[in-house]
């Protein structure tokens, strides 16, 4: 049972990032009840029990509105062209916390402040939002993979298609919308079902949002305690597509976490003939990075 904290945080750095994001903010919420909390998500390997509902919002705001004020001209990047953009929920699913925290006050923030950009990654559809336009100063990052693995990956999430359908509607809303391929995992026949995944995003989307959305692509990483726990708790067809230690090899992680990632060079061939199918699908779609 996850347990629900309300409380100030005394943690108010900024981090800097350049993936998803220029920087990562410090957490409105820290934890999730994401229906992937068992399987591999890396918030998980330090805060499996707790959801933390950082209450000072408004001290969390002072401390972006500071750092930004410490920052020359945006140089143009893989993040973004004209804002310095912000990661606002590294270490929760803002959509599924949609209703723990204010965060309209948060995206207003944002809307309205020049030089700045807020960007989240989610696995879930909340049309709550889109109540609020916020004039395309809010990133959305779907996150896909095959609705085949997403089932037993991420059980009791949005399904892929409701996903895809609500690119163009939040589009629509004023929400800037790109791709999170996160994780890729690689499983006999991936390739077949990333075909899918790929021709449904290309049917789906309307051909004049597709020049506006870009993507960014992340490996499957695991965690060895994280695997244990989870097989403790009888995760086994989750572990099962995860856990390859043949494959798999230790890092540090940006962070300094502990990982596992596919071998460097089994990884490079899995990422040469992901990208090739990518491509041949889905040509318009700018990848940012993938790793
Ligand atoms: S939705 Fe995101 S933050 Fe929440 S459990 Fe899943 S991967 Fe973790």
């Amino acid at each position: 049972m996850v347990q629900l904290i309300s409380h100030a945080t005394k943690t108010l750095h900024i981090r800097p990032n350049g993936r998803s994001a220029d920087y990562i903010t410090p957490n409105f919420i820290y934890g999730c009840a994401g229906g992937c909390r068992n399987t591999y998500c890396y918030v998980m390997r330090n805060n499996y029990k707790t959801i933390y509902i950082n209450e000072n919002i408004d001290e969390i705001i002072k401390t972006i509105e500071i750092h930004l004020s410490t920052l020359s001209d945006k140089i143009p990047n893989q993040t973004d062209d004209k804002y310095w953009t912000y990661d606002i929920g590294c270490s929760t699913d803002v959509s599924l916390h949609w209703k723990h925290t204010n965060w309209i006050k948060v995206f207003d923030f944002f809307k309205s402040h020049p030089r700045a950009k807020a960007t989240f990654a989610t696995k879930y559809v909340n049309n709550k939002m889109l109540e609020f336009n916020p004039d395309n100063k809010i990133r959305l990052r779907f996150s896909l993979m095959p609705q085949s693995i997403s089932e037993i990956l991420e059980p009791k999430t949005s399904s892929i298609q409701d996903r895809i359908e609500a690119i163009n509607t939040f589009i629509n809303a004023g929400y800037e919308v790109h791709l999170n391929f996160s994780p890729i995992v690689a499983y006999p026949k991936w390739l077949e079902d990333y075909a899918v995944l790929f021709k449904e995003l290309n049917n789906n989307i309307d051909n004049k949002y597709k020049p506006l959305i870009k993507a960014e692509c992340i490996f499957l990483t695991h965690n060895t305690a994280q695997h244990e726990r989870n097989i403790l708790n009888g995760y086994t067809n989750s572990e099962n597509l995860i856990w390859k230690p043949e494959v798999q090899e230790d890092k540090v992680s940006e962070y300094g976490g502990k990982a596992l990632r596919y071998k460097g060079y089994i990884k490079k061939d899995f990422i040469r003939r992901w990208l090739a199918l990518h491509q041949s699908i889905l040509p318009w779609n700018n990848i940012r990075y993938i790793f």
